[in-house]
């Protein structure tokens, strides 16, 4: 095993991202060490790329130097003393939630918001990097046929899958509204599709996203950005005018919000994902809630495991594809450009996937070729 490794590095608190050399971290006796084989850009690292408030607040100055990153994939190569139930070469995702196995709802079966669960990449070193040390309670075992730069944005998907079944995964024959176009809402539309659902309505800004939403099975692109269509009229003349079944914000914005309860039907769904840029929002409190009689679900992360067992059966079932989805591909020192890509608008990229391995960069290409 090499003494240090190669890793994208959050320095300062300010814009970037360091490409350093560092030791190979020091695993726990409850942990794993991960051989990275791939890793992809979520919103949650452009947020401490870009060191913004909510970074500062969340992570702050003194965590720093922090390694970035939490989505992963990957191959087991050493065990702590206490690890039981993952193996040396055991292909691995991370669940990014680590819970505290005394929270109250880790007891309830609700470990993924746990009042003091940490969270990879922002509480501790993530994975942008070529090894990375995971608890083996977040470890999640891989399909081997699922390629890694699929395997590792299971983390998103597993948000995208929990968002589209809820609670209670009655969602069959029914309409769903996506509000959004980044990538968890193209993933979900994916979902959405492969389990059923039969009327679903796409709402976004940026053509590059709309086709690929398009791709993954909307069948209806509403541009929130131009004003030729009435949305809500839209929606409800397609689903006999009562509106849809459910709606899934994954855009946090006043708009979204707002026509997001008025997309919906009486007794519906509304899903929230997406994070508000302020924290309190308006919203119809009375109609859009109260009469309406509708279910409003938080989704904060994926339900641990149900969510990533039935994201690895869709996998590799073949049911889902999401490779239009994964829209860029480069190696780990490259990550510059990848952030690039996720900063851009208007927006040209969904999901980013780094690759710290060229050998394992070039294959990938070789697959998508
Ligand atoms: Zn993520």
């Amino acid at each position: 095993m090499p003494e240090k490794m190669k890793a994208v590095v959050k320095t300062r608190p300010e814009l970037g991202g360091d490409w350093q050399e560092v030791p190979l971290p020091r695993i726990a006796d409850d942990e794993v060490l991960v051989r990275v084989r791939a890793t992809s850009i979520c919103g949650t690292d452009v947020h401490i790329y870009k060191w913004d408030p909510w970074s500062a607040g969340r992570i702050g100055e003194q965590a720093l130097p922090q390694i970035l990153g939490h989505e992963v994939a990957g191959e087991v190569v050493e065990t702590g003393a206490g690890v039981k139930g993952i193996h040396m070469g055991d292909y691995v995702s991370a669940e990014t939630h680590i819970p505290d196995p005394q929270d109250l709802q880790a007891l309830l079966g609700q470990m993924h918001i746990g009042e003091r669960m940490k969270i990879l990449g922002v509480d501790r070193d993530g994975c942008f990097a070529e090894y990375v040390a995971i608890p083996e309670v977040v470890c999640w075992v891989n399909d081997k046929a699922i390629a890694p730069e699929y395997a590792c944005v299971q983390e998103p998907l597993g948000n995208a899958t929990y968002a589209v079944l809820g609670e209670d995964n009655d969602v069959a024959g029914k309409s769903m509204v996506f509000v959004g176009d980044g990538p968890i809402s193209l993933f979900a539309v994916g979902v959405a599709r492969a389990v059923g659902v039969t009327n679903i309505f796409l709402v976004g800004k940026y053509d590059f996203n709309m086709e690929i939403g398009k791709r993954m099975g909307a069948d209806h692109l509403l541009y929130a950005n131009k004003d030729d269509v009435d949305r809500i009229a839209y929606i409800k003349d397609h689903t006999r005018g009562y509106g849809a079944d459910i709606v899934c914000d994954m855009a946090g914005s006043t708009q979204a919000l707002e026509e997001g309860f008025q997309m919906l039907r009486k007794g519906g769904r509304f899903t929230a994902f997406g994070v508000a840029g302020e924290a309190t929002v308006p919203i119809d409190y009375n109609n859009g809630i109260v009469f309406k009689g509708c279910q409003v679900h938080g989704v904060n992360g994926r339900k641990m495991f149900d969510t990533w067992y039935r994201v690895r059966n869709l996998l590799s079932s073949g049911r889902l594809d999401i490779a239009p989805v994964v829209s860029h591909m480069f190696p780990l020192e490259e990550y510059e450009q990848g952030f690039e890509k996720m900063i851009e608008r208007p927006r040209h990229a969904a999901k980013v996937v780094l690759f710290p391995d060229r050998q394992e960069f070039d294959a990938a290409q070789q697959r998508r070729a």
